[in-house]
């Protein structure tokens, strides 16, 4: 009976608020509107950048105190709320005024099909005695009609003006928007992009059984590159790097910036097969070019990058995906680097130990 009364998304809000509303009262966080809508969506586990960061802070046993409540809620929402209220008003305003324009349009129609009638009748009227004085006030009723026409027509012109106004803004918001999802450095989606991104894949598969595959790489050796060449050729690296998994992946799937020198690649529709085709694709390419400078064509040798490649499922968080790419990733280095390892190598490594220890 109690299945009948509630569905299982207001259960799902229910148990996400009390959780939240939980956590709070145990780290003595203010139950503000802000400060509950950043404690619900951890809750809610919708943003993983976020609960991340809110664990972080509980495992360092940081207080929960009104600077650092409100410095995490800027991080995560205001700013982003902000562009999307925006964008959405200006959406909104945008209809508005293109059904205006199209109302005064179509009164600028009937108005002309007014004049002209007028005009004929003008012609039509046979001489008579008064018919010179009606003629006469035909002519102002028809200068007055023009004066509407041009009116109208100028309320059109500056409702188009702000009609491409409101466009601006719009793209400007998009930019914005897009901006803040794009790594500075590299030029491709930032982690904030990726968590995004891996959200709408675990949905798919939840919702449509549309599974996915994540590959997370990394540079080899990386601290040495730097140690020998300097920060900013490193910088010029992590560039090229992006250059080629952008160049492979974009179309097909969604590269990121992981974050220092690792990057991750989302398949969607992707099994192990496919994502080892790509890994391996971006491993030769980049295992293969020189990194040059190409205004003193100083030569600073080659890098290579492992790779890590997981397939989502069952049941599983994202979490879990995330872990055994890490841990396949952390095989390829284990066995040399410069190389693919998938989560079936795992398996195989477990099976292993397995058999040995039997
Ligand atoms: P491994 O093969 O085990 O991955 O070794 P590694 O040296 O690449 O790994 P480690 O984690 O020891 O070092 C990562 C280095 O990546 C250290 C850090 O300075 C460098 N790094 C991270 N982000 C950047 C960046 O934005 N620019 C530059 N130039 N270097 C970065
Ligand atoms: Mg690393
Ligand atoms: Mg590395």
């Amino acid at each position: 009976m109690s299945s009948f009364l509630t569905s299982s998304g207001s259960d799902f809000i229910y148990s996400t608020s009390q959780s939240a509303l939980t956590l709070m009262t145990k780290h003595k966080v203010v139950p503000t509107p802000e400060n509950y809508q950043l404690w619900y969506t951890h809750s809610a586990q919708s943003d993983l950048n976020l609960s991340k960061t809110l664990e972080n802070l509980l495992a360092k046993n940081i207080p929960f105190d009104d600077v650092l409540n409100k410095k995490l809620y800027e991080n995560f929402f205001s700013r982003e709320q902000e562009i999307k209220t925006v964008n959405e008003t200006s959406a909104i305003f945008q209809k508005e005024v293109a059904k205006i324009v199209s109302i005064i349009k179509d009164v600028g129609k009937d108005t002309n099909n007014h004049s002209k009638a007028l005009a004929q009748h003008i012609d039509t009227i046979a001489d008579f005695e008064g018919s010179q004085e009606l003629k006469a006030v035909i002519k102002l009723i028809l200068e007055d009609t023009d004066k509407i026409r041009q009116q109208s027509e100028k309320l059109e012109n500056k409702l188009m003006e702000s009609s491409g106004r409101i466009k601006n803004l719009q793209r400007n918001l998009d930019n914005a928007r897009l901006e803040s999802r794009t790594d500075a450095l590299t030029n491709i989606g930032n982690r904030k992009y990726f968590d995004e991104q891996l959200m709408a894949q675990m949905n798919l598969y939840r919702q449509k059984r549309q599974k996915f595959c994540l590959i997370i790489c990394d540079i080899d050796y990386f601290k040495k590159f730097n140690d020998n060449f300097g920060h900013q050729i490193g910088d010029q690296v992590l560039k090229v790097v992006a250059h080629v998994i952008k160049n492979e992946v974009d179309g097909v799937g969604f590269p990121a910036r992981y974050g220092g020198e690792e990057f991750a690649m989302l398949l969607p529709k992707a099994g192990n097969d496919g994502g080892t085709i790509v890994a391996e694709t971006v491993r030769k390419i980049i295992s293969q070019r020189t990194i040059k400078n190409k205004a003193t064509g100083a030569n600073f040798g080659k890098i290579t990058m492992s790779f890590g490649i997981a397939t989502i499922h069952g049941d599983e968080p994202a979490d879990d995906l995330i872990a055994r790419a890490d841990e396949a990733l952390y095989l390829a280095k284990q066995n040399g680097r410069n190389r693919v390892q998938s989560e079936l190598d795992l398996v195989g490594e477990q099976t292993q130990t397995i058999k040995v220890s039997a």
